[in-house]
């Protein structure tokens, strides 16, 4: 479902050429579970936000479901990403001056749903992250975790096949961050396919597939 074929990446930054990815070859299937692990700075989060389409590669290939996706208008890119894809930061990026419930609903809004609907959804995904009582709170009068659990219902709303995470226990104590790791686990049980960046080795190990990223490449 995910292909990236020679995928470089370099960053200019005034005499400087960064060079983040080096060739990078992955292939992820449906369902999948891959922890991607490496010291800072080696191209990590890099890699997945071309993964996201958030940023286009300087060179090489993706193809998201057999679709070269490496030439594609802004717009197009932001229609495939929405149906496809969700995304959990480190930082969570909610939009402090919207409630909880405001911010799951704002993917909906962008592609359009009607407000019964969004309701409704909103709704569920409250439910399915164990929050319905905090749907009038705003973030910050939320808890890490619980910040974090809406970060995943806003990713979780528009109900992408694919769930990238970059560090998202990176911010949090440890049992919240275990939590956050059990409620990621339970949506690639449910069939979402799943890739989270991490530092931690114990979270690291628990994917069933494991990608160490060095310098920009793929070693292990
Ligand atoms: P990681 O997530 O593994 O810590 P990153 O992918 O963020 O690493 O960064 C990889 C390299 O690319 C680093 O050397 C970083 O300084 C550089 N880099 C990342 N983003 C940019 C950017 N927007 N502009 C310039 N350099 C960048
Ligand atoms: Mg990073």
């Amino acid at each position: 479902m995910i292909q990236l074929l020679d995928i470089h990446r370099f960053f200019q930054v005034g005499e400087q050429t960064v060079h983040a990815l080096n060739g990078v070859n992955l292939s992820v299937e449906h369902g999948e579970y891959v922890s991607v692990m490496g010291p800072s700075g080696s191209g990590k989060s890099t890699l997945l936000n071309i993964v996201a389409l958030l940023d286009q590669p300087s060179s090489g290939r993706y193809f998201l479901n057999g679709k070269d996706v490496t030439q594609q208008s802004d717009d197009e890119l932001a229609r495939i990403r929405r149906d496809n894809i969700g995304f959990v930061f480190q930082f969570f990026h909610l939009i402090p001056r919207l409630t909880a419930a405001e911010n799951i609903e704002m993917p909906m809004i962008l592609a359009g749903i009607d407000s019964k609907q969004r309701k409704q959804k909103v709704g569920q995904a409250l439910a399915s992250v164990s929050l319905s009582d905090r749907a009038e709170h705003r973030p910050s009068q939320l808890s890490g975790g619980q910040l974090q659990r809406i970060a995943i219902a806003r990713a979780m709303v528009m109900q992408p096949a694919i769930l990238l995470a970059d560090e998202p226990t990176g911010n949090l104590d440890s049992k919240s961050g275990l939590e956050i790791i059990d409620l990621l686990e339970e949506l690639n049980r449910q069939g979402v396919t799943l890739i989270i960046i991490t530092h931690d080795r114990n979270i690291g190990e628990r994917a069933k597939r494991r990608i160490q990223i060095i310098d920009g490449v793929i070693v292990d």
